[in-house]
Parts: structure tokens; sequence; C-alpha cells
């Protein structure tokens, strides 16, 4: 009984396998197709000035309208475009399309000081970011210092000493660069000190048990102690409370984002709520 349930079971797992293979190359070709069609979309989501409330940046963040599944999230289609590859072009046309509506909301005037886009190591690691991120302000006629990216500790985990070079260069050409999720990593405090960080960003994880938890409070706290004497700037993510953003505010942490003051949004709706 137990042999012919094991044989089941093994039978079972490999027509799960084969069918998740299946469907990872059918994802695959749809999200090869999916670029050339222009299914995706760019999301904004506000960050805000605690202090004053206003929005001083946005985030953007990649949606794949499927014409049958409806709206994908990262989560749904982001994995598999890091393990293809497909992350790169993908990555191409985010930045494209981020300097883009950027250039909009410059010309229409909008208190907006910076777009944020999140790059991927790979993006880093094996194309020539800094030239493509050259070409895209170029292209869209944006100065430099409207354009933030967003990258993840774990740039630094496998060659830092290339991973550093990288960030030089895309410093010089005068974008902010912000590490993202900030403390969910394992790199080591020590690149704070080397790398031309301007921002971090308290990952919600730290974020959502603030002000109940007292060891979430001393995390947060310490990042914000550290950060002013680093003269970095913090952005807490995941704000979906007002007792978080007061305690934040408290703490004098400058710039918050999460649902409290917005969901990540078309740039239509977005430019709306502003005007
Ligand atoms: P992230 O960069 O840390 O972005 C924040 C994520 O938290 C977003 O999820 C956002 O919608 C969500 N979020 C914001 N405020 C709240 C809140 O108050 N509560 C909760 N529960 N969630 C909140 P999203 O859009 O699903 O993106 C997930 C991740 O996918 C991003 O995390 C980022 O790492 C990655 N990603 C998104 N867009 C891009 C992209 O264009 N390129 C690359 N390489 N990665 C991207
Ligand atoms: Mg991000
Ligand atoms: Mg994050
Ligand atoms: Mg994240």
């Amino acid at each position: 009984q137990a042999k012919a349930q094991g044989r089941g079971t093994h039978r079972f797992y490999t027509a799960a396998l084969t069918q998740q293979a299946e469907q990872r190359v059918r994802i695959e070709g749809e999200l090869r197709r999916a670029l050339l069609a222009g299914e995706l979309r760019l999301y904004y989501q506000p960050q805000i000035c605690l202090g004053d409330g206003r929005r001083c940046a946005v985030e953007a963040l990649v949606r794949w309208q499927h014409p049958s599944h409806g709206l994908l999230l990262p989560a749904d289609f982001l994995p598999l475009a890091e393990e293809t590859g497909l992350i790169l072009p993908l990555g191409e046309w985010v930045l494209d399309e981020a300097c883009r509506q950027a250039r909009v909301w410059l010309d229409a005037g909008t208190e907006l000081r910076r777009v944020a886009v999140n790059v991927s190591v790979p993006q880093v690691m094996r194309q020539d970011l800094p030239a493509l991120v050259a070409s895209a302000l170029a292209r869209h006629e944006l100065p430099a210092e409207y354009l933030e990216l967003e990258l993840t500790e774990s740039l630094l985990l496998y060659d830092p000493e290339r991973g550093a070079q990288i960030l030089d260069a895309l410093k010089a050409l005068g974008v902010s660069l912000a590490i993202d999720d900030f403390g969910t990593g394992y790199s080591s405090l020590a690149y704070l000190k080397r790398l031309p960080i301007d921002r971090l960003k308290i990952d919600r994880l730290f974020v959502r048990d603030v002000p109940d938890d007292a060891d979430d409070c001393a995390i947060v706290c310490a990042t914000l102690d550290m950060a002013t004497h680093l003269g970095l700037e913090v952005v807490a993510e995941g704000i979906e409370t007002e007792a978080q953003a007061e305690f934040l505010r408290r703490h004098h942490c400058a710039m918050g984002q999460g649902w409290l003051f917005g969901k990540a949004m078309p740039a239509e709706q977005l430019s709306a709520d502003t005007c």
C-alpha cells in the first residue's frame, strides 16, 4: 500500500514538474511577446515628504496588462524574467518609459523632484547599465537629477568590486542611488561607507509592526540614526497607518511611501490626483 502510494506520489510529482516546466516555457514566450506587443505598463506610487506631506517623488512599478489574465504584478513574472534574461530588455523598456514620463511631469511643472526606477542584479551585472541610463536620459532630455535607481544589497554579494565600480559610474552621470529593501539582505554595512548611496529605503517588514513592536522600533530608530550620521536620507516603505507615519515623523524620517499615501497607479491618475 505504502509502496503503491509512493509510486503514485512520484508519478504525481513528475507530472507536476513537467507541467511546471511547460508553464514556464509558455510564460517566457508570452512575456517575450508582451514586450513587443506593448503589454507592459508602469504604475507610479507617490513618495511623501513626511515633514510637510508633499509628494516629492514617485517610484515606478512594472505591471503586465495580460490580454486574458488581467493586470499581473511583478511577483507573477519578474522572477522568470530574471532567470531567463528577459529582465534585460524589460529593464531597458522600464528605464526608457520612466524617463519619458518624468519628462512629461517636468514639462507640466509638477513639484515632483524624482522618479525612482527599480533595477535588478542582472541588469547591473550583465549589461552596460551606465550607458543605457545615459542614453535614456539623453533621448528624453531629462536632467539626471530627476532619475533615481533603486538597487538591492544583493548586488554586492557576488562581486562587490564590480558592483562598486558600476555604482560609481552611475553616480558620475548625476542620477541618485537608493538601497531598496534595506535590512533584508545579507551584505555588510561597510558598503554604506564606500558606495555613493543617497538614500536608504527601510523595508516594509520593519515598518509593519511599528509602533507596537519594540524590536522593530529599535531597528527603525537605529537605521535612522545611522543614516543621519552617514548623511543618507531615509524612505520608509509600506506605511499603511497613521500611527506608523506618526512614529516615523517623530523620529525624523524624511520620506515615506505606502498605501496610507497612495497605491501604485497609472501616470494619468497620479497627475489628476496631484493637480
Ligand atoms: P519594491 O521596489 O520594494 O516596491 C515596493 C512594493 O511594495 C511594491 O510592490 C508596492 O506596490 C508595494 N507596496 C507599496 N506600499 C505598500 C503598502 O503600504 N503595503 C503593502 N502591503 N505593499 C505596499 P510591487 O509593485 O508588487 O513590486 C514588487 C517588487 O517588484 C518591487 O519591490 C521591486 O523589487 C520589483 N519591481 C517592481 N517593478 C520593477 C521594475 O520595473 N524593475 C525591476 N527590476 N523590479 C521591479
Ligand atoms: Mg523599489
Ligand atoms: Mg522595497
Ligand atoms: Mg521588494
